[in-house]
């Protein structure tokens, strides 16, 4: 029998036990039962779990435990590849360490970069940064007291290794700390097997902890598929749209202008959207996610800008509109739903053209895409 899993047998301090009785949080998930006691104890970590499963906290949780028993900034500097996910993580410090006014500065761009130099200047105890505008800050010589910083975390870690943020990642870590000096947590639901990748980031004698043998989806998540002809993709989304009305759903497709595309139809048969891509400016951007988040609007389109790390409980269902060629954008897609043990729904629109790609996301997936059943078979005959 599997023994009941407590926060009381964490070590954590009481101000901790209730900050989560606030939040919510009732039990440890997983991964935090298994990482909250190797990071306070010093350790470097590799940890993956499914999407959901409350990664979050496994880091924010230590860190705030460690920082309140001697409070000073910078403490810890958070990576992540998207600024929505940055602010995110941001308000996710700040809920569980508001009990110890916990000053964390989140760094992104698209936002005034004066006024953020300001803050930086003051030290704030955490930073929750995307690597472009942090990178920059550091480089164009701004002095942010790094020199004790004790922790490095890279949410969606396996992103931020790939080739896209190598040069950002290398100019950051000369103004951290030396490994031996600092703890570096790495965290995603699709860890890099790549060696290379891992040691360019230098741990030491790392913590694993691996929830998902292979890259895995969560078993309350449906995952479906539509097969039908491109031309037939904005019929069958309004049909779903329609028939789903007042469940929240995310629509992905591949690049900037589709969704407008798409957000412009959906607005001329009166069906409210909000858009979410790197085109927008970021004060729309998060405004989208934020009347999205409300429930005011139920339907948001969006890039992979959206696909990973967001948190939006109450998403019902994911479109995936037009399929990502990667099969890992895929499981960051769907883990947009069924978020901490709740249900949710995924639907692929599959053309004939995609066959291969779905076969090789089942086999990733480790299972087989289920058809989706209209239940109004003749709309389509
Ligand atoms: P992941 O990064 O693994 O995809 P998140 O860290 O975004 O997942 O957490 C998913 C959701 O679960 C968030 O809304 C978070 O507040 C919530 N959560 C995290 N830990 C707990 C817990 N122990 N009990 C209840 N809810 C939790
Ligand atoms: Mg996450």
């Amino acid at each position: 029998m599997e023994v009941e899993k407590k926060f009381e047998d964490l070590n954590l301090s009481p101000w901790l036990l209730n900050s989560f009785k606030q939040l919510g949080f009732k039990q440890p998930s997983n991964i935090q039962y298994n990482t909250i006691p190797a990071i306070l104890s010093g350790r470097d970590i590799i940890a993956s779990a499914k999407t959901g499963s409350g990664k979050t906290a496994s880091f924010a949780i230590p860190i705030l435990s460690k920082l309140s028993e001697d409070p000073y900034g910078v403490y810890a500097v958070i990576l992540t590849p998207t600024r929505e996910l940055a602010v995110q993580i941001g308000e996710q410090f700040n809920a569980i360490g508001s009990p110890m006014n916990v000053n964390c500065c989140v760094v992104i761009g698209g936002i005034d970069t004066v006024t953020q130099s300001l803050i930086l200047e003051k030290r704030p105890h955490i930073i929750v940064a995307t690597p472009g505008r942090f990178a920059s800050h550091l480089t164009n010589g701004l002095k942010v007291a790094l020199k004790f910083c004790k922790f490095l975390v890279l949410d969606e870690a396996d992103r931020l290794l790939g080739e896209d943020y190598e040069l950002e990642i290398a100019s950051i870590l000369e103004h951290l700390p030396p490994p031996n000096q600092r703890q570096t947590l790495l965290f995603s639901a699709t860890m890099t097997k790549n060696l290379t990748k891992l040691q360019s980031i230098a741990l030491n004698e790392p913590f694993i902890f691996e929830d998902n043998s292979k890259y895995d989806t969560v078993d309350s998540l449906k995952q479906e598929y539509a097969f039908m002809p491109p031309q037939a993709k904005d019929c069958y989304l309004v049909y779903i749209l329609k028939k789903h009305q007042g469940q929240s759903c995310i629509v992905f497709v591949n690049n900037c202008y589709a969704v407008e595309a798409i957000k412009g139809m959906l607005n001329k048969l009166d069906i409210p959207t909000v858009s979410l891509h790197s085109f927008l400016d970021q004060k729309s951007r998060l405004a989208a996610l934020k009347t999205f988040k409300s429930g005011k609007v139920k339907v948001l389109i969006a890039t992979d800008v959206a696909s990973r790390g967001l948190d939006i409980p109450d998403v019902n269902i994911v479109i995936n509109y037009k399929l990502s060629n990667s099969s890992k954008d895929y499981i960051h897609r769907v883990g947009r739903t069924a978020r901490f043990g709740r249900s949710g729904r995924a639907i692929s629109f599959i053309t004939p053209h995609d066959v291969t790609l779905v076969k090789s996301i089942e086999s990733v997936i480790g299972k087989q895409l289920e058809l989706y059943k209209t239940e109004d078979e003749e709309v389509f005959r």
